[in-house]
């Protein structure tokens, strides 16, 4: 009996993996397919400066239509495109497609800068300062226009090397962001050693500030130790009016979040911005 049940067990389990494989093998294809045609999208969701409450930058989001009306998560496509060696063709392509529409758009609605996620890859490669500088510019888009958002665990890795390219791109006027800050490896205490101009609190900690008093004492901290280290503080994931009020209180000067806005195609984010 027991033999039974666990070829059972087996037997469903391969049917799961088969499963997880065509799917991925389908997204990948999509993926490739629509690089080649430059059909994939990229979406932007507003940034808002807590002062005045205008929207003076976005995040551009990689978004692949699932063929069903939607798209696949783009967490999933990232880790897809990194674990068959396209991410670098994928970054090329959504930081062209950001840069081209900032320097079409950019100016008529207010926008100071385009964000741009960067993947461990990208900044690790070779001459990746000069490649990403040349693929801004050949946009005819000025670098300081740009913030390129990497997570800690880039630093972590290899400080070195990263803080090498940073600064490379730092001189010719790109602003960096250290993504989903406040959670793993956060630590403050090096801070004000880090090639970073932004921190971006991750929503994970955005969202607990309300219920758990450490979390919020965390955020407090960090937003002090940012500005003792001269960098800005972008709040993402705010998703009601009582956290964009607590996040303004702790001094933090920028949101990003479903509270305001979701990341939306080019067209309906132009005229969100106007209206
Ligand atoms: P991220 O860079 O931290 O981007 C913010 C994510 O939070 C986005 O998810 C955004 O849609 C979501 N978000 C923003 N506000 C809210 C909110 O109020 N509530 C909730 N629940 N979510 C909110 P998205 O677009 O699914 O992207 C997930 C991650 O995939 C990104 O996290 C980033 O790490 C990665 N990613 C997306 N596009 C690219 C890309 O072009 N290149 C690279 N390397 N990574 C990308
Ligand atoms: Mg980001
Ligand atoms: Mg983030
Ligand atoms: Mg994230």
């Amino acid at each position: 009996r027991f033999a039974k049940e666990s070829d059972r067990t087996v037997a469903i389990y391969n049917g799961q993996l088969d499963e997880m494989i065509r799917t991925e093998g389908d997204i990948l294809r999509r993926l490739k397919d629509s690089i080649r045609q430059k059909s994939l999208e990229v979406w932007y969701q507003p940034i808002m400066l807590l002062e005045d409450g205008r929207y003076t930058a976005a995040e551009a989001l990689v978004r692949l239509p699932n063929g069903k009306g939607g798209h696949f998560s783009a967490g999933q496509v990232i880790s897809l495109a990194e674990r068959n060696g396209i991410v670098e063709e994928l970054g090329d392509y959504v930081l062209s497609q950001a840069c081209a529409f900032m320097k079409a758009h950019g100016e008529r609605l207010g926008l100071k800068r385009i964000g741009i996620n960067l993947s461990v890859q990208q900044l690790l490669v070779g001459a990746s300062a000069d490649h990403l500088l040349e693929l801004i510019r050949s946009s005819g888009l000025d670098p300081r226009r740009v913030t390129l958002e990497i997570t800690e665990s880039i630093l972590i890795q290899s400080i070195d090397r990263a803080a090498e390219v940073l600064e490379k791109l730092r001189q010719a006027g790109v602003h960096i962001a250290l993504d989903d800050f406040g959670v793993g490896y956060s630590s403050l205490n090096y801070l004000s050693n880090l090639p970073v101009d932004i921190l971006k609190i991750d929503r994970s900690l955005t969202q607990q500030i309300l219920t758990s008093p450490k979390q919020y004492a965390l955020l407090h901290s960090i937003v002090e130790m940012a500005a003792i280290n001269g960098l800005l503080v972008v709040a993402e994931g705010v998703e009601t009016q009582a956290e964009q009020e607590a996040i303004a209180a702790s001094g933090a000067q920028y949101i990003q979040g479903y509270y305001y806005a979701r990341p939306m195609p080019e067209a309906e984010f132009d005229r969100f911005i106007k209206e």
